[in-house]
């Protein structure tokens, strides 16, 4: 360097900047796959009562609160992305919204597969993460790890250090490594893995899944996994975490009940045609809240949207025919929800 009298305040700055940018072109491409998306929903896990995801709320056909892998596995790559992105990785991700591969709408798994590999492959990315949950019958639990088979040393290497991490983050069940010839780890040109996070189909497993520190642990310890992989030493603290979004306060529970013979001839309701149903909308302290909007699906199938009152409360003019009356909170990442049974002549 030539003799230049430059405050030493500059020197140090210079300095940092050459080092992060140095150390910024050495660190490894990493492609993160979300698995699934769009009309491909992957697992689906039912929720238990009340739970609080963070995610857009999704139902079954009986309006019961679900949690669906695709929704999950997007949402853990996001939260690796950012971890990774922070660290000055580049990243690619395969799907950053409800959709196939590419971002384009779903039409078939295997142009869905091929847009994820090619994605990948192009780049070149040097490592490559795809992010699942599992399904089985509801006693399996655990998390495991997936490599093609015959994989090289390398691969293998990146495959144990992301199961012991989420091992040693998740503490669940360790389902270890294993070979299987799944279309994303076996058409990448770079060391790739295939993650199992959780089963859905558990019913403690889908409890934590919902959770979004835990999915933020998820990202956390592959993204120290793939630190450790790419030679940068001890990740530091990953288990924590702590950057996972504090939940809004939100609706802790929804009640049906039909209403009294006053207020349904009040309400202007032909008690021979119809009758009027109260929704009340709760928080976690009882306290009614107002303004929550609703979605309920009639003993006819018809679907309807309503909003509760300054008192909690909102009204639903049923049809008189037997079935279930279904109503759920029509909030992102809110699954609460309540069902009646319609009697086919009440009164
Ligand atoms: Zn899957």
């Amino acid at each position: 360097m030539p003799c230049v009298r430059a405050p030493r305040t500059l020197l140090t700055s210079l300095a940092i900047a050459l080092a992060a940018a140095a150390s910024a072109s050495a660190l490894p491409v990493v492609a993160i796959d979300p698995g699934h998306g769009g009309a491909d929903s992957g697992a689906v896990g039912i929720l238990p009562p009340g739970a609080v995801t963070g995610l857009e709320p999704r139902f079954n056909t009986q309006l019961q609160p679900v949690l669906l892998e695709k929704d999950v596995n997007l949402d853990v790559a996001n939260r690796l992305n950012a971890w990774l992105m922070a660290r000055g990785f580049p990243t690619l991700m395969t799907r950053s919204t409800d959709n196939a591969g590419g971002d384009v709408p779903y039409t078939d798994v295997g142009s869905d597969l091929r847009a994820r590999t090619n994605l990948a492959n192009a780049r070149p990315a040097e490592i490559f993460v795809s992010i699942h949950q599992n399904s089985a019958g509801t006693a399996a639990s655990g998390t495991e790890t997936y490599v093609k088979i015959g994989a090289p040393a390398p691969t293998q290497a990146l495959a144990a250090a992301i199961q012991r991490s989420l091992v040693a983050c998740l503490a669940l069940t360790d389902r270890g490594v294993k070979e299987r010839s799944f279309f994303v780890v076996r058409e990448t040109t770079m060391p790739a893995v295939l993650v199992e996070g959780g089963f859905l189909s558990s019913p403690t497993d889908v409890a934590l899944l919902a959770q979004p520190d835990f999915r933020q642990k998820m990202a956390e310890a592959i993204g120290g996994a793939v630190w450790s992989y790419a030679g940068l030493g001890d990740p530091g603290p990953v288990c924590s975490g702590a950057g996972a979004a504090a939940p809004p306060p939100v609706p802790k529970a929804v009640t049906v009940a039909r209403a009294g013979r006053a207020l349904t001839m009040r309400a202007g309701i032909n008690p021979l045609k119809g009758d009027l149903w109260i929704v009340t909308v709760r928080d976690a302290t009882g306290k009614p809240m107002s303004s929550i909007p609703l979605r309920a699906r009639l003993p006819n199938g018809k679907g309807v949207s309503v909003t509760s009152r300054p008192d909690g409360k909102a009204l639903l003019a049923v049809p008189r025919r037997t079935g279930r009356l279904a109503v759920a909170v029509a909030m992102p990442g809110i699954a609460v929800s309540a069902t009646a049974q319609v009697p086919a002549r009440p009164r």
